[in-house]
């Protein structure tokens, strides 16, 4: 039955109210001078949860928030859902178009703002008014009621009078609040926006009952024991810090939180605080293996680290053991709740010559707990590929780990879930002892640094380019970013035969103006023509050939 003793809805938020009284004076939170314990970090999430109560949140509101991995954003993991409400944690590396689409779309009734991120948010909420003013009278009302701003616990910057600051609301909400069960595990916890093969970002839902589940296979699939000490390298932007903002709770660890991702303060803070654990996407290792002989320092200890979000080159892991990490990989989408499939290392892989052992590593690996199955299917038939390491198909996967669905979009929903399966868009191949590797992607996303970009949304920036008749961007091989956008361009003609003339520099800096600054391209080659089949279909993959092989020269 839905009731009773033998059913209590699934929720990661028990983990703070069970670190509370387990865990209560061990360090929940570091962040330079600041420390809490896990008693104070239950008892701030009260206070922000009773807050935003009073602030008219309730049920399935959204509340936006854009900040680094600052304490107030690990808090808010809890505190927001507390309230019955949705987190949405914004990428920070956004521009303010691309934040004030994610607005409106998510309906967000609050935002809070880290202090560094007020210029882009200010920007942003202009262009939500202009746009509202546009539209009038039939627009709608805009629904961000607030916007709360985050200031730094370390170095106070203030605020002006009339502005609201998230201390104020610890300081001033109701004493007493005590969360309640929430009503139904499939209630939505967190929305998570991601950049795909459409201009637009999709609205990723995760529900409580996703969310613990997550949660839970993560710290066994990564052998997480008690007591961790996690620094926050991966952004808790990325699916909730692939649930390790409530995965430390469960585990009682402490959080080590830091605001930028420097070879500096990752070395000083895993020293200082003896780090135990830590997640990032591959590009952290280059940053981490570029660090100068100042910055670098010796391990006093292994520290465990969960690579993902882009495929890990097998030399790059070699080099990064080499310093003292022990790396564990991981592939997963946001769509799969983070990390579905992790490279469990078996016993008999001991014995095996270092780089070998990082060539297995480098193969994506096999399916975490609550993912009940994963399958490399070809698509039209959709029969499972054989087993044979060789023959490729359509990554699928199945399990409590994959999204509720996308917010308000039937259309992607439609092509997401297909027979019962969740249709990655990445291309692999099964070994026979049942590993899985990813050889490719169906879908047109570029991963830079671990972040994706939507080669749509690229190629829109640069429609607005005047001189520009046709454009394809793919991505391209980058010794630093693992991939970058590469632009192919075909310029107007003028009148009479003469093309249009302009420079790379010229299209790069457009760009910069009408793009984050990631999802610029780093390369533009100049065609007479895009290579296309009769239906006037661009042939990306004789571009992204032509990509390859521009590098490779
Ligand atoms: P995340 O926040 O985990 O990076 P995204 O949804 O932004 O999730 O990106 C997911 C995509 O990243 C996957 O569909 C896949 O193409 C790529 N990816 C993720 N992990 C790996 C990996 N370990 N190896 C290769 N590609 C990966």
């Amino acid at each position: 039955p839905k009731c009773g003793a033998n059913y209590v809805p699934l929720t990661p938020l028990t983990f703070l109210s069970r670190a509370a009284k387990v865990y209560a004076n061990r360090t929940s939170i570091i962040y330079g001078r600041v420390r809490f314990n896990w008693s104070q970090t239950y008892e701030r999430c009260c206070r922000v949860a009773s807050s935003l109560q009073s602030m008219n949140i309730s049920k399935n509101d959204v509340v936006s928030v854009l900040a680094p991995n600052i304490p107030a954003l690990y808090e808010m993991h809890f505190a927001v859902p507390m309230a019955g409400a949705v987190l949405n944690a914004i990428n920070t590396r956004l521009d303010a178009r691309n934040i004030a689409t994610i607005l409106k779309h998510s309906e967000a009734k609050i935002l809070f703002v880290d202090y560094e991120y007020l210029k882009v948010a200010r920007d942003a909420i202009d262009e939500l008014m202009s746009e509202n003013n546009k539209n009038s009278p039939s627009a709608k009302p805009m629904s961000l009621q607030s916007v709360i701003i985050i200031d730094d616990l370390n170095s106070p910057k203030g605020v002006l009078p009339g502005q609201l600051e998230y201390e104020e609301l610890i300081i001033r909400a109701k004493p007493g609040f005590i969360p309640g069960d929430i009503a139904d595990e499939w209630d939505p916890i967190a929305l998570n926006y991601t950049s795909g093969t459409t201009a637009e970002p999709k609205g990723v839902v995760y529900s409580h009952r996703g969310a613990y589940l997550s949660t839970l296979s993560l710290i066994l699939g990564w052998n997480m024991g008690t007591e961790p000490v996690y620094l926050w390298s991966l952004p808790m932007f990325h699916c909730n810090g692939w649930t390790f903002t409530w995965g430390i709770a469960a585990r009682g660890g402490t959080n080590v939180c830091i605001r930028n991702t420097t070879a500096q303060e990752m070395y000083q803070n895993i020293i200082l605080h003896n780090v135990t654990h830590m997640c990032c996407a591959p590009i952290v290792f280059n940053i981490i293996l570029q660090a100068n002989p100042q910055e670098r320092r010796k391990l006093n200890k292994t520290v465990e680290v969960l690579t993902g979000g882009a495929p890990p080159p097998a030399s790059i892991l070699h080099q990064i053991e080499r310093l003292g990490f022990h790396v564990v990989h991981a592939y997963g989408l946001t769509e799969a709740t983070g990390p579905a499939l992790v490279c469990e290392w078996q016993e008999q892989w001991n014995h095996l010559t270092e780089s070998r052992q990082a060539e297995i590593k480098a193969r994506q690996g096999i399916s975490i707990l609550t993912l009940a199955d994963v399958d490399v299917k070809n698509m039209d038939s959709m029969s499972s590929v054989p087993r044979d390491g060789k023959t490729m198909g359509e990554i699928v996967l199945r399990g409590s780990s994959i999204m509720k669905g996308y917010l308000k979009n039937d259309e992607a929903n439609s092509e997401a879930f297909k027979a019962g399966w969740f249709v990655t868009g990445d291309m692999g191949v099964i070994h026979p002892d049942g590993y899985l590797e990813i050889k490719d992607r169906s879908k047109d996303v570029i991963i830079s640094g671990g972040e994706n970009i939507s080669s749509v949304e690229v190629e829109n920036a640069l429609y607005k380019y005047p001189k520009i008749l046709e454009t394809s961007v793919v991505a391209m091989p980058h010794p630093k970013w693992g991939e970058s956008p590469c632009a192919f361009v075909v310029l107007k003609k003028m009148e009479g035969h003469n093309a249009e003339t302009t420079t790379s520099a010229e299209i790069i800096e457009h760009c910069r103006k009408n793009l984050p600054h990631y999802m610029v391209p780093k390369k533009v080659v100049f065609l007479g023509e895009l290579p296309k089949i009769n239906t006037g279909k661009v042939l990306k993959f004789q571009l992204r050939a032509m990509a390859r092989n521009i590098v490779s020269a």
